[in-house]
């Protein structure tokens, strides 16, 4: 019987001998501790937190072998070469061997000599690998003490990495004559691909720990501009920060062209040159872009997501996106690309109504996910909504972005602060977002937003937020007239306000439950759950917001 006391020793003593490393992380020794002591684990840290220690010191601790299932065929050797050189006894299994090595590896690995196999999850229910598992862990075998899975969330078809071979990991494990301990590692985890990972994987009681998300070197930005104002504040702000190195994100190859011929136009004869990446351009292209990127001789380079991969530049000052990213996951690792350093770096996001459009048709007009029936395809599109509604929040919110993304990722009290579930008060937030450091007036917009329900209970919640906001106006263009909405009761109710405060007014009763908006291409606002409390003719409370408009602005419309 392992005594717990022995192996918290082990694990220190592995992880300086093996690793060369005086201390676990916090996250780390929580999981490790679990491990040790028996228990399943579900491990949330983004890349670079130190995951696959986790498993690794609890294999080399542990009698027997540890099977670790991950997907990256192409890591596996990489990670194999680098314990062996430490000085364990690690393999891997998948089809980049030959049958003869596979052979030889089975082999050994029956005889008991690894203490961690790497194995791609196809390899699972193989036969004759099933076989070599079940023997090694039935009493009085070479012990089978843990079953790591990397990259978990690929057994979830809420993720964006679904692996149809990842739903084998669980009747593996159920064929193994002793259960071994179970341990789950993600980086991308919202609290339903979690839940997901628990249930796809048949934890039992897993300690959980999502760590490591915050990078507080890192200021996050948000503004809500027109196109053109756009490529004129990255242009202004490339000129402002001329020695510091960049990457600007573009939703598409086009925009990245586009942007680009705009910002070498009025960079270069600065002297400062920019660089340019997309997955349409040629290999030798790309290349040639990509180094001179790295070699700082085109401090800025505008790309499409294909670039960042694997590229590990130190001091990239900022990362701005042009267009809003698909979803908050892609957006915190494109953006996580600033300030690898950790010396201050700052993260802007630059959108408008155009990026949601543009992200809503690319949703509709995905090509058919190969493999996946109708239904499993409803669910994929549906999904690829739900992640782009939380971005449409962060752009949104007057709340502290940072806060709103280690929310997002489970990651509480990364802040240090305990934080109410809707924190706007700039005074509780990070102090280095622009939302904690921009003075938001609160306004009461008691009157606005009653007009606003009414005027969507009167219509049914038939119509889209613009269009709401134009009819309460008194807007008079061809789609109001069309959908006669100058007829209906409250068509310029609120003539006096302007069509931008009005919508984010809207936005804002999204965002709180008064209203609900649906996915889909077209969107149309409904009333939501707390609907009644905005109609009632005195409200017990007035609807006291803090707007992210300025009042001055608002009435210029
Ligand atoms: P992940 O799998 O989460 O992407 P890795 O396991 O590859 O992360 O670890 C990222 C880096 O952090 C590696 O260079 C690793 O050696 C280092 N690292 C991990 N744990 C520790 C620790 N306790 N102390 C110091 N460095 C660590
Ligand atoms: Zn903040």
């Amino acid at each position: 019987m392992p005594d717990a006391n022995h192996n918290a020793w082990d694990a220190q003593d592995a992880l300086r001998r093996y690793f060369g490393y005086d201390s676990f992380r916090p996250g780390q020794q929580r999981l490790v501790d679990a491990i040790l002591a028996g228990r399943d684990a579900l491990g949330v840290m983004p890349t670079g937190a130190g995951k696959s220690i986790c498993y690794q010191v609890p294999a080399l601790v542990r009698p027997g072998i540890t099977f670790v299932v991950s997907p990256l065929v192409s890591l596996m050797g990489d990670q194999v070469r680098a314990l062996k050189a430490a000085g364990a006894r690690p393999s891997y299994l998948n089809s980049s061997l030959t049958l003869g090595q596979q052979n030889t590896v089975l082999k050994r690995a029956a005889e008991g000599w690894y203490q961690i196999m790497y194995v791609a999850p196809e390899r699972l229910l193989e036969p004759r690998f099933l076989a070599f598992a079940q023997v090694a862990a039935a009493p009085g075998g070479i012990g089978v003490p843990l079953v790591a899975v990397d990259e978990a969330h690929c057994v979830s078809q809420w993720g964006q990495d679904f692996r149809p071979s990842y739903l084998d990991i669980a009747a593996f494990i159920q064929a193994l004559p002793v259960r071994p301990v179970v341990a789950a590692f993600t980086a991308t985890a919202t609290e339903r691909v979690r839940a997901d990972i628990v249930r796809m994987l048949g934890l039992q009681r897993p300690e959980t720990v999502v760590t490591g998300f915050d990078r507080a070197n890192l200021f996050f930005g948000v503004e809500e501009m027109g196109d053109k104002a756009k490529t004129a504040w990255i242009r202004d702000y490339a000129l402002n920060h001329a020695d510091e190195s960049g990457i600007v994100y573009c939703s598409t190859r086009k925009a990245v062209d586009e942007l680009y011929l705009k910002l070498a136009h009025a960079l270069e004869p600065r002297g400062i040159h920019v660089a340019r990446y997309h997955a349409g351009m040629s290999n030798g292209d790309r290349t040639e872009n990509q180094v001179a990127f790295i070699n700082d001789t085109a401090p800025v380079i505008v790309a499409t997501n294909a670039f960042g991969m694997g590229i590990d530049k130190p001091n990239v000052r900022y990362v701005i996106h042009n267009n809003v990213p698909e979803s908050i996951e892609a957006y915190y690792q494109e953006a996580g690309r600033a300030g690898r350093d950790g010396d201050p770096a700052s993260c802007y996001l630059l959108w408008n109504g155009n990026d949601f459009r543009l992200r809503r048709y690319l949703i509709d007009r995905e090509p058919e996910d190969e493999g996946l029936d109708g239904e499993a395809r409803d669910m994929a599109r549906q999904n690829r909504y739900r992640l782009l509604s939380a971005m449409e929040g962060y752009c949104q919110t007057t709340g502290c972005l940072r806060g709103y993304i280690l929310r997002y990722f489970g990651d509480e009290g990364a802040l240090g602060v305990e934080r109410p579930a809707d924190a706007d008060g700039a005074a509780e937030g990070c102090g280095n977002c622009s939302n904690c450091t921009t003075p938001y007036e609160t306004e009461d917009v008691t009157e606005v937003a009653r007009n606003v329900v009414l005027f969507v209970r009167d219509c049914n919640g038939r119509f889209g937020r613009a269009l709401v906001a134009d009819a309460l106006h008194g807007a008079n263009t061809e789609r109001i007239r069309s959908c006669h909405l100058d007829e209906a009761p409250g068509y310029g109710s609120l003539s006096s306000e302007s069509t931008g405060h009005i919508k984010d007014v809207i936005g804002q009763l999204v965002g709180r439950g008064y209203l609900v908006q649906s996915q889909g291409q077209y969107p149309v606002v409904g009333l939501g759950p707390h609907a009644v409390e905005v109609m009632a003719d005195s409200p017990e409370q007035p609807f006291v917001f803090t707007m992210k408009r300025r009042a001055a602005k608002r009435r210029s419309n």
